[in-house]
């Protein structure tokens, strides 16, 4: 059975505006008439999959937008309404997201189609995903969709299940990561490792819950000494234990020898108010067991790349056992679980520049985006006005893609021309261009690429870089190639100019 309408609202209830509840309701009439008739492969009617992705993007904590996007989210796409319909229904926001969500699956369905789902295509989907999607808001829906579509994988054939759960391993669970959703991460990794390998999937599952059945009455010990030595010195704290997931324990099974080397099968995490406490837990933790040094990890000072953060140590008892701990704040405990959608969390929290700093992790360049990201979500939420522009990724915002004959993706600055292209394919399909087929039409070398311009280069054997090509690229990459070139087959036409010169002498000679 699926979501339904009651349910939906019940849920939304909770967390939104009478406004926005009865917009809500709106879109689910429409939703509902507009697939009127279709049906899910389970034989529900299709309104409770996007009922389904709307609830999940509720559970995430998203703004109200989305959750109505998320409910209209299949309609452009396999029924009559339009984008415009939107707009003048739920305005230009709602409408933007749909749209995005819309091309990301047309655009997919192009690369399907070309039937080019080859290893380096999966990078192609990953890029493809954040740039069509623009607005990091249709990526998660995205998420909300695929995790939809995987809890109901049984209805498809064998075939299909194998194919999307190896796309949502390779590109949607890595791109959860990325944002640090890691509840969706896992949940998705799961599904997907039970369709594709079955076989590891329930034997790892049974390896882990023998273990775990031998380890957790010793581990009960430890997580009570711990619980009682952090009250004695006074130290607010919440402790809990985490079970790696099965994928992982997979994962991790082919870089050691036996399960029972895989220390963090259970770790236990105790949360806490804030940094100073971590490193105090710290402190005490190191002083009633025997830290592996080796084995310390401050994700505090240098989070990781999609900006988690936490303590991690694994320590000895004197029983001998292995225990690794994970200690973090509230906050840095809430964003590990939701990450980027923690963002947009409807609560209505007031930020202070203090909070900002300890929670708002410094990321590397590439990255970069998820902080300004952040810091436009926390201006949200402060109620202080940000454009619409802060939401979106500034990573890919002056760059075009376009696209190969054989779909793969290039990602160019805005104004490129043909040759800059080309020089990106390489540099010697570039030296030989003679002419470029731009979805299908001859256009000149000077030609302004376009977003999304399938390009061809047609080369001959007899074309070489010419000096005036110099001002039909614009890339630096493009220029330096070029410029490369010419000074080498320079030196050769210099040479042929300087024969030229002396045959006609010789032969005025000869005469
Ligand atoms: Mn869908």
């Amino acid at each position: 059975m699926g979501m339904d309408m009651r349910e939906l609202l019940d849920r939304a209830k909770l967390y939104y505006t009478e406004n926005q509840l009865f917009e809500i309701e709106d879109a689910v009439h429409i939703a509902t008439k507009a697939h009127d008739g279709q049906k899910r492969k389970s034989g529900d009617p299709y309104i409770t999959h996007p009922l389904s992705v709307a609830a999940t993007l509720i559970d995430w904590g998203m703004d109200s937008d989305t959750v109505l996007a998320g409910i209209l989210h299949d309609t452009v796409e396999d029924t009559g309404l339009t984008i415009p319909d939107i707009e003048t229904r739920f305005g230009a926001d709602v409408a933007f997201l749909v749209d995005g969500v819309t091309k990301v699956s047309k655009a997919r369905s192009g690369m399907r189609s070309l039937d080019s789902y080859l290893p380096q295509t999966k990078d192609n989907l990953s890029k493809l995903l954040i740039a069509v999607g623009q607005d990091i808001r249709v990526i998660i829906i995205k998420l909300a969709d695929r995790l939809h579509n995987m809890q109901t994988l049984q209805y498809m054939p064998v075939e299909t299940q194998k194919k999307i759960a190896r796309e949502t391993l390779e590109v949607f669970a890595p791109l959860a990561d990325r944002l640090n959703m890691g509840r969706v991460r896992v949940q998705l990794e799961e599904l997907s490792f039970k369709y594709l390998n079955p076989v590891e999937y329930n034997h790892t599952k049974r390896l882990m819950e023998s273990r775990l059945k031998k380890s957790q009455r010793r581990l009960g010990h430890v997580r009570h000494a711990v619980d009682r030595k952090l009250e004695e010195e006074k130290i607010p704290h919440e402790i809990d234990g985490r079970v790696k997931s099965v994928y992982s324990l997979y994962k991790k099974l082919d870089r050691v020898d036996a399960v029972d080397d895989v220390y963090d099968l259970i770790a236990l995490r105790i949360v806490v108010d804030d940094i100073e406490t971590c490193y105090l837990v710290l402190g005490v933790l190191h002083a009633m067991y025997t830290p592996v040094f080796d084995r310390i990890k401050d994700y505090i000072a240098q989070p990781k790349s999609n900006g988690y953060q936490s303590l991690h140590t694994t320590v000895t008892t004197n029983l001998g056992q292995i225990v690794e701990f994970q200690i973090r704040t509230h906050e840095m405990h809430y964003y590990a679980e939701r990450g980027l959608a923690a963002s947009f969390h409807y609560n209505e929290q007031k930020l202070t520049e203090d909070y900002r700093r300890r929670t708002i992790a410094e990321l590397p360049a590439d990255l970069a985006w998820i902080h300004n990201l952040q810091i436009a979500a926390a201006k949200a939420r402060e109620g202080k006005a940000f454009s619409a522009d802060d939401l979106k990724l500034g990573l890919f915002s002056d760059r075009i893609f376009i696209y190969s004959p054989k779909g793969d993706i290039f990602d160019l600055p805005h104004g490129s021309l043909p040759l800059d292209f080309a020089y990106r394919v390489h540099s010697d399909v570039a030296a030989k261009a003679s002419g470029f087929m731009v979805n299908g039409v001859m256009k000149p070398f000077d030609y302004t690429l376009q977003h999304g311009d399938r390009v061809e280069i047609l080369t001959s054997k007899s074309a070489k870089p010419k000096p005036d090509w110099a001002n039909l690229v614009t890339t630096p990459h493009a220029k330096d190639k070029l410029r490369a070139q010419l000074k080498r087959s320079g030196g050769l036409l210099h040479q042929i100019a300087r024969a030229k010169k002396f045959l006609p002498r010789r032969r005025a000679k000869s005469k």
